[in-house]
């Protein structure tokens, strides 16, 4: 299996070469040449598999998916590697993803059990094992940068945390991250695991990542990585839950399924879009944004209009308040007929230029829904308090604010005869403050985080300069 990159470049990659890597040279996305075709024989088979022995179904499903991917990880390693992410000890439940049955034909898939409650663990923790294989294959060292308002930073570190030749420096705006997320992240005692509190907000820190990854000669000198939600493996990763789902919610091949995705950088719900290329039985994948409605925007009209970041809403569902969804061009890519060249005039020249493109007089454009089944909608803050309470009352679930934005917008595009999959992304204990706002309660904890506020932090606080970040990063960084 070999990857190419969405703006056209011939330049062909193997799995393990992109595996590090953020963008391609020119400036595209990796996608594999082409989905790897699963017919129905196959499907039951891995329906055995997923459900054979309660415990390591899930892996061995990964290791299915994974190994149509990955032609350069010998197939007894990558076994190993997925053997050992996804565990009954790691996720708390045998199932790794369990469907929760809210009312006939209406699910829940919970993707949020692992350590840091939210859906980001389920592709990261084997990104951590996976960066942690092939740097020791290669004898190298990589440190990786980023910024995070919450979910990414915690993910990326819960995975990294002790991996060797990893270190990770993650940037977060000092005092404005709930209590629950900064204890989560600064609670972490690992030696490679170094947190940095920047004096400004969530734009200066991704202000200075942009810095200092342009900043080509540093970059190459302190190797400097990224665990963003373009990287390929990721996504990859995440396609497995689509399968699993599936599993849970049918007895039989050519039954079909729906699946509503709370969705930011369109990341979860192009895994999706993978699966369903694949063969897997999807009628409807229905995209649910928040007030941040840039892909609701594009599904109902053909317009991609990205936003100033001044015209980004802080939401109370805070992971999917974007600006531009960073994976849409993979779909859109697909929805083009694969025309490298005219992707890069849509994302590398028209986004640039007018900070918006228009397939609506584009005949592939009514492609996106009676073709790719994709379907979208968008949820306020009202939403998410009535949806919270209904849930809660009428099912005893208490769902988180992401959440409750797929289920309010799949209650909208529900066809009686085809089972729907809301997809869980978090746990409402990263989100008390809502839950409280809707329910007048505070959520479950569960028991590993009983009292972490109180742990001590280790944390540095800097102001937000690129060149005391740089000068930090030199003093700490791997080498290999
Ligand atoms: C990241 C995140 C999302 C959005 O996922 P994308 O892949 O960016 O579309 C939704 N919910 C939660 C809880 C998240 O952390």
């Amino acid at each position: 299996m070999l990857y190419l990159s969405t703006r056209g470049d011939p330049a062909r990659k193997h799995f393990c070469e992109i595996l590090l890597e953020g963008l391609a040279p020119d400036g595209g996305l990796y996608l594999p040449e082409r989905y790897p075709q699963v017919d129905a024989a196959t499907l039951a088979r891995w329906r055995q598999v997923f459900n054979q022995g309660a415990a390591g179904g899930y892996a061995a499903l990964a290791f299915e998916v994974l190994s149509l991917y990955i032609d350069d990880i010998p197939a007894a390693d990558l076994r190993a590697l997925c053997d050992k992410t996804y565990t009954e000890a790691v996720y708390g439940t045998p199932q790794i993803v369990p469907l929760k049955k809210l009312e006939d034909g209406f699910y829940l898939e919970a993707l949020s059990n692992g350590p840091t409650l939210a859906f980001k663990d389920m592709a990261m923790q084997l990104l951590g094992n996976l960066f942690e294989y092939e740097l020791a294959r290669r004898g190298e060292a990589l440190n990786i940068l980023g910024a995070t308002s919450g979910d990414t930073g915690s993910a990326a570190e819960y995975a990294m945390r002790g991996k060797k030749g990893v270190r990770v420096f993650m940037l977060s705006p000092h005092g404005r991250m709930s209590p629950f997320q900064q204890a989560q992240m600064f609670s972490l005692m690992d030696e490679n695991i170094h947190n940095i509190a920047i004096e400004g907000v969530f734009d200066d820190c991704q202000d200075i990542v942009k810095n200092v990854s342009n900043d080509l000669a540093f970059k190459r000198s302190h190797k400097i990585g990224t665990v963003n939600s373009i990287n390929w493996a990721r996504l990859l990763a995440q396609v497995v839950y689509y399968f699993a789902g599936y599993f849970q919610a049918t007895t039989k091949e050519g039954e079909r399924v729906s699946f509503a995705v709370p969705s930011g950088n369109f990341g979860n719900v192009c895994a999706g879009h993978v699966a369903r290329q694949m063969g897997l039985p999807v009628d409807r994948l229905v995209v649910a944004t928040n007030e941040n409605d840039v892909l609701d925007e594009f599904f109902r009209t053909g317009v991609y209009r990205v936003r100033a970041s001044a015209d980004t809403h802080e939401t109370s569902s805070p992971s999917m308040d974007i600006s531009k969804a960073s994976n849409f061009e993979r779909f859109v890519f697909d929805l083009l007929g694969r025309d490298g060249a005219r992707v890069k005039s849509l994302f590398g020249e028209a986004l640039a230029r007018d900070g918006r493109f228009d397939l609506s007089a584009d005949p592939a454009f009514a492609d996106a829904a009676s073709r790719y089944g994709f379907r979208s909608g968008k949820s306020t803050h009202a939403d998410r308090l009535a949806t919270i309470r209904d849930v809660f009352q009428r099912h005893g679930v208490m769902i988180d604010t992401h959440t409750a934005d797929g289920v309010k917008v799949a209650r909208g595009h529900r066809d009686a005869a085809v089972p729907m999959i809301v997809l869980e992304t978090a746990l409402p204990i990263k989100f008390a403050e809502t839950i409280v706002e809707a329910l007048g309660r505070q959520p479950d904890r569960p028991a590993q985080f009983k009292g972490i506020e109180a742990l001590p932090k280790r944390v540095q606080v800097m102001p937000a300069s690129t060149a005391a970040v740089q000068a930090f990063i030199a003093e700490h960084c791997a080498r290999a």
